[in-house]
């Protein structure tokens, strides 16, 4: 399945990933040749509406659940109900509560076009970036710690040289899966399951080898997420660790041949100019080590 956008490249071409400061969850903005991709929306009580407002935010193409867990789509129905959803995309695993079934209500009766995702899926942002969606596969695992995030949708962004990894709740038996599956290096990792230690093992970090590795998650949450064993293994692999607990709004400013992170509150990251001279520079910091 293709699907194919032709949207007119900004002169720059840049493209960006914004991880939203939702607390405990995830929510990240992608934004590229005009286009606007949301993977995952928070959870029900994040801001996530006013915050891709602040973004200017005015349509979404493309919605993405990575899976069926509140703290990726309880803001979900907020925010396909604000904005024009072209598409939405989830795992095809349903789940047991009032917020999924809520949901589900919500993108029939607004007819929005709603398909369950498979690996082998390319979509295309523009002609300079694809979204290839690495997981789930056409068998599902069953039997893990936690189906639902074991099946979580995984997408590798490309955007020249440029290689960002969206990996949800993913645990050790996806990236087992992956890793079958001949995943290589990349530049930016979101790290799987907030920094759960379930996630990001050895293996599966020497050989996607990120440059960067950006956690979603609430301070002082009770989950204990990032765990200090994932932290390590982070530090080891040699990422530079960027964290929302710790840094608020994080975005990735991508340029097709390098990339850098920004931090700090919504409203400074934004402020930030997309075309700074500066960003030439410092984009050496983030330049492919294969
Ligand atoms: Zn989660």
């Amino acid at each position: 399945m293709v699907f194919a956008w032709f949207g007119t490249l900004a002169a720059a071409g840049l493209l960006t990933v914004d991880m939203l400061d939702v607390g405990q969850g995830d929510a990240i903005l992608i934004q590229a040749a005009g286009k606007t991709v949301l993977v995952d929306a928070g959870d029900r009580s994040a801001d996530t509406v006013a915050q891709l407002k602040k973004m200017g935010v005015q349509r979404i193409d493309l919605a993405v659940a990575t899976h069926a867990h509140a703290d990726h789509i309880g803001r979900m129905e907020d925010v396909i109900r604000h904005f024009e959803v072209g598409l939405f995309l989830d795992s095809g695993h349903p789940h047991t509560s009032v917020t999924y079934a809520n949901l589900a209500a919500a993108l029939q009766s607004l007819k929005i076009p709603w398909e369950a995702t498979v690996r082998g899926t390319e979509i295309a942002l523009g002609d300079v970036a694809t979204l290839s969606v690495l997981w789930p596969t056409d068998s599902p695992l069953k039997d893990t710690r936690s189906d639902l995030n074991s099946n979580s949708v995984v997408l590798l962004l490309r955007h020249g040289e440029d290689d960002i990894l969206l990996t949800g709740d993913a645990e050790a038996p996806t990236e087992n899966g992956l890793l079958a599956g001949g995943i290589g290096p990349i530049d930016v990792l979101k790290v799987a399951h907030h920094g759960s230690n379930h996630s990001s093992t050895t293996a599966f970090l020497r050989a996607t080898q990120p440059t960067y590795a950006l956690i979603s998650a609430g301070q002082a949450n009770r989950y204990d997420h990032p765990g200090t064993d994932t932290l390590r293994r982070l530090l080891q692999a040699g990422a530079m660790i960027y964290r929302t607990d710790q840094s608020g709004h994080l975005r990735v400013v991508s340029t097709g041949h390098g990339v850098e992170v920004l931090e700090g509150s919504l409203e400074e990251v934004v402020a930030v100019p997309l075309v700074d001279p500066a960003l030439a520079t410092s984009t050496q910091v983030g330049r492919k080590r294969r």
